[in-house]
């Protein structure tokens, strides 16, 4: 009886939901989870996105801005995205920076010869013609550089042999540490290749020279060189190197983003962005980085259009140029987007490779309980991943060519990865294709499918959601 009593009072509390308009309080795990079945179901047996990324890596290849296989990446991916059923596709132009690796050298002259594994940084002036030839000095950080001093390092070369702890924090040597050198008198400086892991690879990436210091040289070493020197020199000997590098910086290069959209059936002037850069080191295929995340986002789109879906709003994939050496594709497309920027409802950037993904990072600028109830919509969603073990929100998204939107307050977030093998391979020759596994670009497009068909169907956006139910 009591439970007739009790059926009775939920009917009649549903029936009171769905005629004052409360179901649309229902949770988006309930709304959506037959299109996101359908979309994850379609991802698993995806091949289109594995095909198009190896054209990307295998007949393109590394595409470096000023080089002439990105403006063919570019072109490729217009025409793809185009083939795709993709509409609105263009290619706004973009001036980016021109640098060029040239041939570079290095060797141990003493207390033995010895080859070096050597790979410029992006951005390193040239040494003169006939090279520098020097004593080295290692440091394992900055604090001991400065401790060192100028009577220690003026003249010479200095390696900076520091472990990797994680990117963010070891990067600042790559990034820094030519001028900090050369504000002490260094002549070049050999940076350890940030990662954990080294068969001799070299990782090259971008480097700045501070206003108010001398430019100097500055390469990637191996691991193994680096540990190579530090023996030597904790072994009491004297170390020579000869440092051979032709790079130089061309004036800015014509470039472009690559748009395209599926146009939103209610609200097109409503958008969200996805996508990754369309750039890459001069080295290897750009595969992980960062043509995983412009294939990923290109499929999810794909599918979505294959499987006839319309969301309420506009999604726009965006195959931004020159994250890698001026973040000059992001800034562009700040500033092409102009006021429509009010428009944008979320960004969602792919750039850590297509490792077994396990979810979203997600960033808001605002007050947190705004960050909340949207944390707490994305969890949602993140139940409908959760069957392909990618359902995980976390604290913290984003990505380098969505900055200048989560800068201005656009919900921001990141496909997430578990990362274990990614900086193994980062900006070095052994970024192919063979290291992105089938399985593990599917449900990555599987999770950038769903969580995207989502954030441009809901009834609300990140920015109205007023909490969760
Ligand atoms: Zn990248």
């Amino acid at each position: 009886m009591m439970r007739y009593v009790l059926g009775l009072f939920l009917t009649a509390c549903a029936l009171l939901a769905s005629c004052s308009g409360l179901s649309a309080a229902e949770p988006l795990y309930q709304t959506y989870r037959a299109t996101a079945d359908k979309l994850i179901g379609a991802a698993l047996e995806d091949t289109g996105g594995y095909e198009k990324l190896a054209f990307l890596c295998d007949r393109i290849g590394n595409r470096l801005c000023g080089s002439s296989a990105l403006d063919r990446a570019i072109q490729w991916a217009a025409a793809q995205m185009k083939k795709d059923g993709l509409e609105n596709v263009v290619t706004p132009a973009v001036k980016v920076p021109h640098w060029v690796r040239g041939r570079e050298s290095a060797s141990i002259m003493e207390p033995v010869q010895r080859q070096l594994h050597l790979l410029g940084l992006g951005g390193s002036v040239a040494t003169p013609k006939e090279g520098i030839t020097a004593e080295i000095v290692v440091v394992g950080n900055f604090d001991e550089l400065e401790r060192f001093g100028r009577p220690a390092v003026e003249g010479k070369i200095v390696v900076y042999n520091v472990p990797f702890v994680n990117y963010g924090q070891t990067v600042q040597y790559r990034s820094h540490g030519a001028s900090r050198a050369a504000k002490l008198g260094a002549l070049a400086a050999l940076v350890r290749s940030v990662t954990p892991v080294s068969l001799q690879a070299t990782h090259t990436g971008s480097m700045n020279y501070d206003a108010d210091a001398p430019k100097i040289p500055t390469a990637a070493i191996s691991i193994e060189d680096a540990t190579l020197i530090q023996r030597l020199v904790s072994a009491g000997n004297k170390v020579v190197v000869h440092l051979a590098m032709e790079a130089q910086t061309l004036p800015d290069a014509d470039s472009a983003n690559v748009i395209g959209e599926i146009p939103g059936r209610e609200k097109p002037e409503e958008l969200v962005v996805i996508g990754g850069h369309i750039d890459s080191w001069d080295v290897g295929e750009g595969a992980q980085d960062d043509g995983s995340g412009c294939i990923t986002a290109l499929e999810a789109a794909a599918l979505i259009k294959q499987l006839g879906l319309k969301p309420r709003r506009t999604i726009r994939v965006v195959l931004w140029t020159n994250e890698e050496n001026g973040l000059a594709g992001g800034k562009a497309y700040r500033e092409w987007i102009g006021s429509n920027l009010a428009h944008h409802t979320a960004a969602v950037e792919m750039d850590g490779g297509a490792e077994k993904p396990v979810g979203f990072g997600f960033s808001a600028k605002g007050d947190n309980s705004r960050e909340d109830a949207s944390i707490a919509r994305l969890q949602e969603i993140g139940k409908l991943l959760e069957r392909i073990g990618a359902g995980e929100i976390r604290r913290g998204g984003g990505g380098a060519d969505i900055s200048p939107l989560t800068s201005e307050g656009i919900p921001s977030l990141s496909l997430q990865t578990v990362g274990v093998r990614y900086f193994d391979w980062h900006h070095t020759e052994a970024d192919t294709m063979d290291k992105v596994r089938l399985e593990d670009l599917r449900l990555n497009i599987a999770a950038m499918a769903v969580m995207t068909y989502i954030l441009a169907d809901m009834p609300e956006t990140l920015t109205t959601v007023e909490g969760a139910q």
